[in-house]
């Protein structure tokens, strides 16, 4: 089934009419799923306009009641998660069982802001007998969000949550490969009784939607996801218009791994790297390995990853576009002087009509080596040694990318001492696992600001003081 994909503004699908639409082809057979209308600044405009009209009774309205409409999204979630799964599976080639660990994900966000928004407070400040100065936090009104095609539900889910428990509206524009799950998220929002203009999704290209979004003189915060360079570009149209932005961007994220660390989990760890094929920002794309157990662990680590038979316990490649460019970085390797260990190439015979492409592991990578700096966004790690404590840690921090990093030792002191001289958002040690509690973003090209955690909801307001004067 071919599905329409139309914009939904102000609690309306909104027709394409004349206007022209794009044809998405699915990542296992390269067949079409889906028309998406191509929007433009005249959709852009309709629908920040309807937030602009939503924004102020929304956000006068108790975080009580928001957080109760909020986690009732987050039950039919849950209620209609085959659905979600089964459409968001076909777009963007994940795994099943991924995509349902997605969802309860995109639920725990609605559940989660829908029930801290009410533990937002002020503060009282203390200027002695005769004023009264307090704090609050308000919304911003109308957020522009940006949404790439790796994750479109848990990504929408993650900024709509606590925008919303704020108190502003919001304009989503997911990308065009993969919008529908955002459009059906959106119209569960109408339903449990989110009224029309809180959300807003537009859908089509980057430069035609998102450009003018961004740009709008109405949309007051900007939340984007997404690439480095899209980043800077988003950065460039905040910095002009003096509005904050929150940027999630890549990540080349390391493992580093001491001769102490338990390899049973290290190796089940660094088979994360097939998640969603590797199509994520936080993989641990790059794996530091203490010399001693550097074959060992190189050894066991490739025999896992040949054991990940495409179109069975690994995704495809979503766009072609990512499919072209992995491919593209196993001649980029090769010429470098890799040493390829496993997979390498695109998956052959019968899958050879999706994106598939092999698990891989290279070894013997330098940090002159492209795949040692560049974000690939696939099921390929790039495997280097290391000596000592001090030149572990400066290989991670060899990145323009400071996202995630994780740190495989017995020594917990050493564990604690190496987390805190690496440069990233979120050190993981021995494994330990994160939560929606816990904050989530970059360091150095890796973004600005936070998501999740608590620190996202003050991110999706402002602060204002008054002061009134009791003499
Ligand atoms: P982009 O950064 O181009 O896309 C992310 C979102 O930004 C999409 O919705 C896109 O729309 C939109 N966009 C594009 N141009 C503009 C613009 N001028 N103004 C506002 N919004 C815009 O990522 P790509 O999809 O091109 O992926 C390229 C690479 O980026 C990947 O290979 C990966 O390395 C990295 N990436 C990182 C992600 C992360 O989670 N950190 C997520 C996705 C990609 P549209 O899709 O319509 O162009």
């Amino acid at each position: 089934m071919v599905r329409e994909l139309d914009h939904w503004i102000d609690g309306k699908s909104v027709p394409r009419g004349t206007q022209s639409a794009m044809t998405v082809t699915g990542p296992f057979d390269r067949r079409p799923i889906a028309r998406v209308s191509l929007g433009g600044r005249e959709h852009v405009d309709l629908a920040v306009e309807a937030a602009r009209r939503a924004a102020r009774a929304w956000g006068d309205r108790p975080p009580l009641e928001r957080g109760r409409l909020l986690a009732e999204v987050a039950r039919r979630l849950r209620e209609r998660a085959d659905e979600f799964v089964e459409v968001e599976v076909a777009e963007t080639g994940k795994l099943v069982t991924e995509m349902r660990g997605g969802l309860q994900v995109a639920a725990d966000y609605f559940e989660y802001y829908g029930g801290v928004v009410r533990a937002l407070f002020g503060e009282t400040i203390n200027l002695g007998a005769g004023d009264h100065a307090f704090t609050s936090r308000e919304p911003y009104g109308v957020v522009a969000m940006i949404t790439p095609w790796n994750g479109p539900l848990t990504q929408a889910a993650r900024g709509m949550a606590a925008a919303l428990a704020a108190g502003n509206t919001v304009v989503i524009k997911p990308s065009e490969f993969t919008s529908s799950t955002t459009l059906m998220l959106a119209r569960l929002c109408e339903e449990v009784g989110i009224p029309p203009g809180v959300v807003n999704v537009v859908v089509g290209e980057g430069p035609e939607v998102g450009g003018p979004l961004t740009e709008h003189p109405a949309v007051r915060l900007i939340a984007f996801t997404g690439s480095v360079v899209t980043g800077r570009r988003v950065a460039e149209t905040a910095a002009r218009r003096l509005v904050p932005a929150i940027l999630e961007l890549g990540g080349k994220s390391a493992n580093v791994v001491f001769a102490d660390a338990d390899l049973d989990r290290v190796v089940e760890h660094a088979l994360t790297i097939c998640t969603g094929a590797g199509q994520q920002c936080a993989a641990l794309s790059r794996l530091l390995v203490q010399n001693e157990i550097h074959d060992e662990l190189l050894e066991r680590v490739a025999q896992e990853m040949r054991a990940r038979i495409p179109g069975d316990r690994l995704a495809p490649m979503t766009t072609e576009a990512q499919f072209d460019k992995v491919l593209e970085y196993f001649d980029v390797a090769t010429q470098d002087g890799a040493r390829l260990v496993a997979g390498g190439r695109a998956a052959a015979g019968a899958l050879a009509a999706g994106r598939y492409v092999e698990a891989t592991v290279y070894a013997e990578v330098t940090p002159q080596m492209r795949i040692f700096r560049e974000e690939i966004f696939g099921p390929v790690l790039a495997v280097s040694r290391f000596a000592t404590e001090e030149e572990g840690i400066e290989l991670a921090n060899d990145s323009e990318y400071g996202l995630v990093a994780g740190v495989w030792t017995a020594d917990s002191a050493r564990g604690l001492r190496v987390a805190s001289r690496i440069d990233a958002g979120q050190v993981i040690v021995n494994g330990g696992r994160t939560g929606i509690e816990t904050p989530f973003g970059g360091y150095k090209a890796s973004g600005l600001g936070r998501e999740k955690g608590f620190e996202s909801l003050l991110h999706y307001t402002q602060l204002k003081t008054t002061v009134v004067s009791t003499r």
